[in-house]
């Protein structure tokens, strides 16, 4: 007996998709790599249905590939050949909303939108936030570790959740449901899938922790002159306004280019930086604090959103999906040093027009939290590809001992990379801790390690 026919044995087959009726949404994830159908699609239906495929996958050593909603940009989630894709799309729904110890039960592939919006029923905030929020699921959250425009105030994924549950290679279920803020019992197990990229189990379950909503957020757009002003914003927002929520910064030529393909003019001249600083400490505190900004030379120019049109229109910009149709587009997303972004902005420009003087070269990004976003579009010559592209941006960085993923993972795009951000005693490790929990290699080959 296949392997397919013991999961239409035991699933029944309009569990299955196979051939013609495997849709192009499973072929790739939003890093367009891949676009090869796997083998076949499963979508199981609770935490009992994800043991038993893997349990017969692992007999068979039959490769799987995870998916969520297939939001990400490293190609994590993309097939790579006759994989089998365990979607989790089925696995949705809130299962409790504690208001007491302020936690969600959640299953895995529900969409973030979901639960951000459970929690404002229930007067709770969900702090995570991206521009992904209706299509990506809290496990594909939980497996990058997704970081969004909030990291600055409430930290990254992994700092909002208290417990998960996940299937191992072979079909067993760790439950790790721990509701509690504090929970010193051995070593925390959940830390080994957050960010794991689906390489060490499935997610199926989770226990997400929930904030006091932060009241109403203003959001403000400042022209600054140059990079240390920047920083110099960051930090005195923090100090003399408070209530930080996000701070972006767009380099000139990412907002240029997006600000004229959307029709929209803030400002009456160019200013080298323009930063989106949101505060949850009101309106009037925050244009008082742009006053004072302004009156010392701090900034150039300021607006304050009066709508939610106004607000929109600000943050299209900076989702920056205008700049998605240059050619050969190569987004990236590194980390490094605060201080120190501006110097690499500079120099990763100039080795980038160096090879190529006239590729669009724009930065933009979170700044706040040390990452930023690297938009490159180039016209490659003879026996020229995308991997030069890496190969200048990730050489420059090495010199300023920045990380090749800020946020989105490795997946397969940052693979070949990853140890030029980790020592070899780190692979060696991560290379174990695949060996002990997956012996036969079967989830999602070839990714990450
Ligand atoms: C418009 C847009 C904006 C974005 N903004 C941000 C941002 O600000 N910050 C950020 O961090 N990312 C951002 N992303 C990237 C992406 O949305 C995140 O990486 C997201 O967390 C992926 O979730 P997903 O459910 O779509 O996962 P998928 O793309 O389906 O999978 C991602 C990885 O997780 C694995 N995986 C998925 N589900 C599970 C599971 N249940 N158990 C185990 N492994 C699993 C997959 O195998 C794959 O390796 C953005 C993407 C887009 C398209």
């Amino acid at each position: 007996m296949t392997l397919t026919d013991r999961l239409r044995a035991e699933f029944g087959e309009s569990a299955l998709l196979m051939g013609a009726d495997i849709g192009s949404r499973y072929c790739s994830d939003m890093s367009g790599l891949g676009k090869s159908p796997p083998a076949l699609v499963i979508r199981p239906r609770s935490t009992a249905e994800v043991s038993r495929v893997l349990r017969l996958c692992n007999e068979a050593s039959a490769p799987v590939i995870v998916q969520g909603g297939l939001t990400g940009l490293a190609g994590g989630a993309a097939p790579l050949g006759n994989e089998i894709a365990i979607s989790l799309e089925l696995m949705r729904g809130i299962e409790e909303v504690d208001t007491a110890a302020a936690t969600m039960v959640v299953k895995a592939g529900t969409p973030l939108a979901e639960c951000q919006a459970a929690a404002a029923e229930h007067g709770l905030f969900l702090a995570l936030d991206l521009g992904s929020r209706g299509s990506c699921q809290i496990g594909g959250n939980l497996a990058t570790n997704a970081g969004g425009i909030r990291v600055i105030r409430y930290g990254m994924m992994r700092e909002q959740v208290l417990g998960l549950e996940a299937v191992l290679a072979d079909g067993t279920v760790v439950s790790s449901m721990n509701r509690m803020l504090k929970n010193n019992a051995g070593y925390d197990l959940k830390q080994l899938f957050i960010g794991s990229e689906g390489t060490l189990g499935i997610i199926t379950r989770a226990v997400l922790r929930l904030h006091p909503p932060p009241g109403d957020i203003v959001t403000a757009l400042c022209a600054v002159e140059s990079y240390p002003q920047v920083v110099a914003l960051l930090r005195r927002a923090q100090t003399g306004l408070g209530g930080v929520m996000a701070f972006e910064a767009m380099w000139k030529d990412y907002f240029a280019f997006n600000t004229a393909a959307l029709r929209l003019r803030f400002f009456n001249e160019e200013h080298p930086f323009c930063v989106i600083l949101e505060s949850s400490s009101g309106a009037g505190a925050t244009e008082a604090f742009l006053a004072g900004c302004l009156s010392e030379g701090l900034i150039a120019d300021a607006l304050v959103a009066h709508s939610q049109a106004q607000e929109r229109d600000i943050w299209s910009v900076r989702e920056g999906y205008p700049i998605e149709t240059l050619p050969n587009l190569l987004n990236f997303d590194v980390s490094l040093p605060i201080g120190m972004i501006g110097d690499y902005a500079e120099a990763c420009t100039a080795a980038l027009h160096k090879r190529w003087p006239a590729a669009h070269v724009s930065f933009y990004g979170h700044v706040g939290d040390s990452n930023v976003h690297i938009c490159v579009s180039a016209d490659y010559g003879p026996g020229e590809s995308m991997h030069d592209v890496d190969e200048i941006v990730y050489r420059v960085l090495g010199g300023y001992q920045g990380s090749i993923s800020a946020e989105h993972g490795i997946g397969t795009l940052k693979r070949p990379y990853l140890h030029l951000s980790r020592t070899p005693e780190e692979l060696a490790l991560m290379r174990r801790l695949k060996h002990a929990l997956d012996p036969r290699g079967i989830l999602n080959p070839g990714k990450v390690i």
